[in-house]
């Protein structure tokens, strides 16, 4: 575009400056001057391009003045935007994610927004064409008297406009769903719009497919592996009020929605919705500030409430809505424990698949019922050991095993993904005794298709469904009865509604109780109540068999049992004991660098700085991370705990100014940690 003769804003009396905001790790705004010759005039929300430290750049208008608070402002470039793409209300949000999450306010606006926008583009010209799926409309199911009951509580907030965070805790299949499917109708019929969360789309495709059948064209859908020009004309579609339900992973929390109803949040458990780089914040968190902010009501729903949120809502800062039955009286499986010390003993050789795991899948297919089977690891053999000298092969830049993939016949890194074929000696006593140990999905699939080999079986893992669609195809087949089992990781954890499983295995159990993390029994409990809700959904009944090494870990005693409240109460006593969240804020600070010296010393000097404002006994390290190496860099720990999230990144903030660690070094603030 040339530069414009004439603009037509010119003559009106308009303020002169602007204050600006950028995605640099700086915390304050600057001010630049309008000139007058702009493409377009200037309003809070709108992007431009301004001259900072001799380089052009992008930024974002956050206020607009009279008066010029320096002597002599730089007048901007340009601006951008027709239209703003953010209102007061982001805009303010943002400011309360930076001083939550130990980012800067430039690096909140852009976590709000599609990435072509942070590019400064214009507009994006090509037009995708999603292939419209055939959608078949359906009606809301008529309430049962629990699901009556939650929704009159939570319409009675709606309707005198009033906050209040819902803690929906509903058994699997106990129509959770079908709340927020009818909380969302109510908001859209009083001509407002509601935000509805989901972990992970690909996850959770079921769910979208409700919001569609239910809403139409009114929902706009975001995925993470969606292509950019996509993302953006869905956020387009918002903005311009085109839509009023956004069904999307955490980012659409900041949907430009100007008259919010509803945030809902499903699976609110779930880790994905903290974002692991800047600004890592933690969606959950957000909806409910935004929805306070607003003065509208936040449902959270789940089978397996993150034990912070069941402890506020016991507490009486949430108010505790509950399903405790699922639909149609139908039972909860039953869930039985293998004991894989006792089957390896009383069994000759390895199986990966028990006795009573194998029966039961015989039995599905024999009533032509269909199965799931759960290994949270994929690949064939998770490690490679040598049996001569005990050495195990790890990747070279991280400190991980080495996976044995035989679909690909390599060794693969689940970490930075180096590969290489498998050697035929041991690399450090030359010796040809290489055992292939451990069990992933590929291993999984081999044997069930030896054991029941009429049976017709597909595996889910990211190595399978890298395809677009691969997933969707699977799970189509799956439902039309193409296919009686499903072999996957974490993919047919949740969400899925299939009834004609009837019988669900998890192979093991054990898997997240090994990490060294505060939340590895949570998690583990989690993940089999999880599981075990995709069995028995329909009329057929379910049973669910998870083989364990320690069947005596309360963790998976009480997910047999489906029994959160007492796994709650166990739990909550160790976190109070520990002083864990929720009984404090906790805050991670990792600094890496290729040399491993160097993140000694920096980490020490950091401690010791950090001493002089934090009291001994609140902070942890520095210690080496859990993957003391990671990609090529060597990573410590320093974990701090903090009563409020607020005074800790302001305190932060102050004592890192100047800090000097040298470039060949880096360092995260990581507050509210999913994993240490
Ligand atoms: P959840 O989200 O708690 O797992 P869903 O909302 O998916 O539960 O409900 C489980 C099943 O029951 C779904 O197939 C849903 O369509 C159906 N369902 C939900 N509520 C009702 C109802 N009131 N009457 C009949 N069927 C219902
Ligand atoms: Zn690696």
């Amino acid at each position: 575009m040339g530069c414009p003769l004439w603009v037509p804003w010119m003559d009106i009396k308009m303020n002169k400056y602007v204050e600006i905001i950028t995605n640099l790790p700086i915390d304050r705004a600057f001010q630049y001057m309008v000139t007058g010759r702009e493409t377009y005039p200037p309003e809070v929300g709108k992007r431009v391009y301004i001259s900072f430290r001799g380089t052009k750049r992008v930024g974002y208008i956050v206020k607009i003045e009279d008066n010029p608070v320096c002597t002599d402002p730089k007048p901007l470039i340009d601006i951008i935007d027709e239209k703003p793409i953010f209102t007061q209300e982001t805009i303010s949000l943002a400011e309360w994610v930076k001083n939550n999450y130990f980012c800067s306010w430039g690096e909140a606006l852009e976590a709000m927004i599609p990435g072509v926008l942070k590019r400064g583009k214009i507009s994006v010209t090509t037009r995708t064409k999603e292939i419209p799926e055939k959608i078949v409309p359906t009606a809301p199911h008529i309430p049962n008297v629990e699901q009556k009951k939650v929704l009159k509580d939570i319409f009675e907030c709606m309707d005198n406009k009033r906050h209040e965070v819902f803690l929906l805790h509903g058994i699997t299949g106990s129509g959770k769903t079908e709340i927020y499917l009818q909380v969302m109708e109510r908001v859209i019929v009083s001509g407002k719009s509601g935000i509805m969360l989901v972990p992970e789309i690909s996850l959770t495709p079921q769910t979208v497919e409700r919001f569609r059948s239910r809403f139409g064209d009114k929902v706009a859908v975001f995925h993470s592996n969606m292509l950019q020009s996509a993302k953006f004309q869905e956020w387009k579609r918002i903005r311009d009020g085109e839509v009023n339900v956004v069904v999307g992973p955490r980012s659409a929390v900041f949907s430009p929605f100007g008259n919010l109803g509803v945030c809902i949040v499903d699976e609110e458990h779930e880790p994905s919705y903290k974002q692991e780089d800047t600004p890592r914040y933690h969606a959950r968190e957000v909806a409910i500030e935004r929805a306070r902010r607003q003065g509208v009501p936040v449902i959270l729903g789940s089978a397996t409430p993150a034990l912070e949120s069941y402890y506020k809502a016991r507490n009486g800062d949430w108010r505790l809505v509950e399903l405790t039955q699922r639909i149609e009286e139908k039972k909860l499986p039953k869930v039985k424990l293998v004991d894989m010390r006792m089957e390896f003993d009383t069994r000759v050789g390895k199986k990966v698949i028990s006795r009573v795991m194998e029966e039961v899948l015989k039995k599905d297919i024999a009533k032509k019922c269909q199965a799931l089977i759960f290994l949270n690891r994929r690949g064939f053999s998770t490690f490679v050991m040598c049996q001569k000298c005990g050495y195990v092969l790890k990747c070279s830049k991280c400190d991980s095993p080495m996976v044995f993939h035989q679909t690909k016949k390599e060794l693969i890194c689940h970490y930075c993904n180096r590969r290489f074929p498998p050697p035929a000696k041991c690399p450090t006593c030359m010796k040809e005794s290489l055992l292939y140990k451990g069990v992933g999905t590929e291993k999984v699939e081999r044997d069930l298709r030896k054991l029941l080999p009429t049976a017709r079986i597909a595996r889910m893992d990211s190595d399978t469904m890298s395809k677009r669609g691969a997933h969707a195809c699977v799970l189509k087949d799956f439902k039309a009865h193409k296919l009686d089992i499903i072999v996957g990781t974490q993919m047919i954890a949740k969400g899925l509604d299939f009834p004609k499983v009837t019988g669900v295995g998890v192979i093991s159990a054990d898997s997240n109780l090994n990490l060294p993390d505060f939340r590895s029994g949570e998690r583990t409990f989690n993940l089999i109540t999880q599981v075990a809700g995709r069995a028995g959904r329909g009329d057929l009944g379910g049973e669910v068999i998870v083989q364990t090494y320690t069947p005596e870990h309360y963790a998976i005693k009480l997910a047999a049992k489906h029994d959160y409240k007492n796994f709650y109460l166990r739990e909550i006593d160790a976190r109070r004991a520990l002083i864990f969240p929720p009984f404090t804020n906790l805050v991670k600070i990792t600094v890496r660098s290729r040399i491993e010296e160097k993140v000694i010393k920096i980490a020490e000097k950091l401690a010791k700085l950090l001493r002089e404002k934090i009291s001994e006994e609140n902070m942890l390290g520095p210690a080496p991370s859990p993957m003391v190496k990671l990609r090529g860099y060597y990573r410590w720990n320093i974990l701090i705990k903090a009563k409020s999230r607020e005074e800790i990144v302001k305190k932060l903030k102050t004592t890192l100014k100047g800090f000097r660690k040298g470039s060949d070094v880096f360092m995260a603030v990581d507050i509210d940690p999913m994993s240490l």
